[in-house]
């Protein structure tokens, strides 16, 4: 079926519930959502608070986005209200963000768990380099966790499919500067390499149980430090076949980073690795 056609739900089917936390354009409820086949599916709802025919644009657009996707580790849409108040309707990931569990969960998470995460992440993005299209905000905050063993790339506000060109000149002023690759810092250009830059920042927040980058820097000292040389250190529990990885993911010149299918077989060894050591 049409992909617009399939996602058009009525606002009858949808039960709306309490407040999950502020998001861009309005509040994101939790819900419950009614199939067409009479199922009941928890649900995560969007809403747009000043949503004027622009400001709806821009806000459909990233539901425009995900339409179109459909892998185990991306939130997946569900459907689309278009008619005021405009309604985006996504699975519900019941344990919120990456960054909040790892922090609530740092003495119970297992170095096995965390490498699981950063492999299911890559899984994502090698899905999206597949499509052409670049996320550019890969960072924990847009991380969800749907299990223990789980977690989905979600927040596609931010992402685009790449143009003949291969990259997108970003005109927005509100960029992640600290997750930033030096090329994107420098020229707003971003591509499938400066993604890779992003996910070995992600992946640092991950071992470093969601500490800020370079906390100790302004945004403005950032692209300085890098054009030194200066990368993020290895956090205390990293394993060191992790930090190389993302040493290379952090290289200056966006040609001499891994992709990310190369990044998918490094983590799936580094973490049957890591599984059959706990074991022994
Ligand atoms: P920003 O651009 O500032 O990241 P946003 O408009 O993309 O905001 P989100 O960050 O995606 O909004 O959502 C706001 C909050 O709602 C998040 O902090 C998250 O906790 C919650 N949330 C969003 N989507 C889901 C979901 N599918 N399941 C559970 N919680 C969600």
């Amino acid at each position: 079926a049409d992909s617009a056609e399939k996602h058009r739900i009525s606002r009858d089917d949808v039960v709306v519930g309490q407040i999950l936390g502020e998001g861009f354009f309005g509040e994101v409820h939790d819900g419950v959502y009614k199939s067409p086949t009479g199922e009941r599916i928890c649900v995560a709802i969007k809403t747009c608070k000043d949503c004027a025919a622009d400001v709806k644009e821009k806000f459909l657009s990233e539901a425009g986005l995900m339409k179109n996707l459909d892998h185990p580790h991306i939130v997946s849409l569900i459907g689309v209200i278009e008619v005021d108040p405009v309604w985006i309707v996504m699975e519900l990931l019941e344990h919120g963000e990456l960054g909040n569990y790892l922090e609530e969960k740092q003495y119970i998470l297992t170095m096995p768990t965390l490498i699981l995460y950063s492999l299911q992440i890559s899984k994502a993005l090698a899905y999206l380099e597949g499509l052409n299209m670049v996320h550019r905000d890969i960072a924990v905050r847009n991380v969800l966790v749907a299990s223990d063993e789980c977690v989905k790339l979600g927040d596609f506000g931010l992402s685009r499919y790449v143009d003949d060109q291969e990259y997108y000149k970003a005109s927005v002023s509100r960029l992640p500067i600290k997750w930033m690759a030096p090329e994107s810092i420098n020229f707003r250009r971003f591509t499938t390499a400066s993604d890779v830059w992003m996910f070995g920042v992600c992946v640092w927040e991950i071992f470093s149980v969601a500490q800020q980058p370079f906390f100790w820097l302004e945004n403005g000292q950032v692209i300085n430090q890098l054009e030194l040389g200066v990368r993020l250190s290895k956090p205390q529990h990293c394993p060191p076949s992790i930090h190389s990885l993302l040493t290379r993911c952090w290289a200056y010149e966006p040609r001499g980073r891994p992709t990310f299918s190369q990044l998918v077989c490094s983590l799936s060894d580094i973490h049957r690795m890591e599984l059959e050591q706990n074991v022994s």
